[in-house]
């Protein structure tokens, strides 16, 4: 079988490693990749956007299946138009998307289908929003720009004058552009945040081992959020007893919920989940594999990965025993300094082989280029070096030994993963 990964990312990377363990994947494509995904995969130079570009790559090239990691090409429906192509594609249509690719449209699901989820209202100007944070006058208070926002689009403000600033930036400012023609304006929830990938077809919802990631840049939970600074997996919060409590009271009510509004959702469903005092309630929904949180799970996913994608695809999800390893495991990401602010790229990393990897670890690539058979920097978050143990404590170790290993000019990771 021939497959093509559509994206670049440490997440893609974990995808293609699970993926280079099926017994039916002969060939690897990934579009566009990156220096390391190179020496595993196939790198096609097409932008993870361009959907007329990679479904025409793909018929040439005669590509069985394909997966579509990143959620800016899903919510552009790139999915359909492999469907449309007759080409199998992991991943949600664009109307299913909607449940990440909007946030009004994810809220206004969860209020609707009785959901648990923080209280909210939408607003689509800042003189409204900022007259109902003044009226409530509760702090903290979180804003979120309804799109799209790499990540970036939810501030936390302590005060009224930082929820002016966060209003000012999305609405005026237009910093995420049309992804901040409305913010949702929300309840501050406490707690222990949960994350829960499920596999989906529709009709079956199948979810994987639990994790936990670490988003803020610096120890101790310090500094600004980031697409996520490291991950553990299982998430020692989420006991059998609260996983049960999930699946009913939030992962099935959500695929029932999009079935109901005529969007069945099939691929990878995210939960991201805070346990409150109240029990759990949903924070966000992603419409496809977390990054780095894949990095964590999918190395303990026994089960051939072609195989639950074309059960996802085919509608089959329930025929298929989903098995995973009794081992923990634990990702560190290694960023340039700087990030998730500015950053300097091109600069050359020591202490990996050949093939971009470290002994005794597996180093997912998240923005490395190769030149002359050496790796340098080419993205804020660069490698996520990733490590199974009998414990987590293992695990951990492993992954701190290895990345000891490696190195560049103002390198930045987390020292407190899994301790956090
Ligand atoms: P990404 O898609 O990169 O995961 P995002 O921009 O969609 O991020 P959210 O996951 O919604 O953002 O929020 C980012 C973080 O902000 C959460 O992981 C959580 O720590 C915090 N957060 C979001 N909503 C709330 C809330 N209601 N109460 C407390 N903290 C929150």
């Amino acid at each position: 079988m021939k497959i093509l990964v559509v994206g670049g990312g440490g997440r893609e990377h974990a995808v293609i490693r699970q993926l280079m363990e099926s017994r039916r994947a002969d060939k690897i494509y990934c579009a566009p990749g990156n220096g390391g995904i190179g020496c595993d995969a196939e790198n096609v130079p097409i932008a993870a956007t361009d959907v007329a570009g990679m479904v025409d790559f793909a018929k040439k090239n005669d590509i069985d299946m394909v997966c579509v990691t990143p959620d800016d090409p899903l919510a552009a429906g790139m999915v359909d138009a492999f469907t449309e192509a007759g080409i199998p594609a992991f991943g949600p249509n664009r109307a299913a998307a909607q449940i990440e690719a909007s946030k009004v449209f994810s809220k206004n699901l969860m209020k609707k289908y009785h959901i648990p989820t923080a209280a909210y209202e939408v607003f689509d100007t800042p003189e409204k929003t900022l007259a109902y944070v003044r009226k409530q006058n509760r702090y903290p208070v979180v804003i979120k720009a309804d799109g799209l926002a790499l990540g970036k689009g939810v501030i936390i403000a302590q005060n009224f004058d930082e929820a002016k600033d966060a209003v000012h930036t999305i609405m005026e400012d237009k910093v995420f552009g049309n992804s901040g023609n409305q913010v949702v304006v929300e309840e501050f929830l406490t707690g222990p945040e949960v994350s829960v990938l499920a596999f989906a077809d529709g009709k079956t919802l199948k979810p994987m081992v639990s994790s936990k990631d670490h988003k803020r840049a610096l120890d101790g939970n310090k500094g600004k959020n980031t697409g996520g600074m490291g991950t553990i997996s299982p998430n020692p919060s989420y006991t059998d007893a609260i996983a049960d409590e999930c699946m009913k009271t939030i992962f099935m009510p959500t695929l029932k919920a999009m079935n109901a509004e005529g969007r069945p959702f099939k691929g990878c469903l995210y939960f991201g989940l805070m346990l409150t005092p109240d029990g759990p309630k949903v924070i966000e929904y992603n419409s496809r594999f977390g990054d780095p949180e894949a990095q964590v799970v999918l190395p303990r996913l026994k089960t051939d990965l072609v195989d639950i994608f074309e059960a996802t695809i085919n509608g089959t999800l329930d025929k298929i025993d989903i098995q995973w390893k009794k081992e923990a495991c634990a990702c560190v990401i290694m960023a340039s300094g700087g990030y998730p602010g500015s950053y300097k790229k091109g600069l050359e990393i020591s202490g990996l082989d050949q093939n971009g990897q470290v002994e005794g670890a597996m180093v997912y690539h998240a923005g490395t280029l190769k030149k002359d058979g050496k790796f340098y920097t080419n993205g804020g978050r660069v490698l996520g070096v990733t490590c199974t143990g009998a414990t987590l404590e293992e695990a951990l170790q492993k992954s701190y030994t290895a990345v000891a290993k490696i190195h560049w000019d103002g390198v930045q990771y987390r020292h407190d993963i899994g301790h956090a």
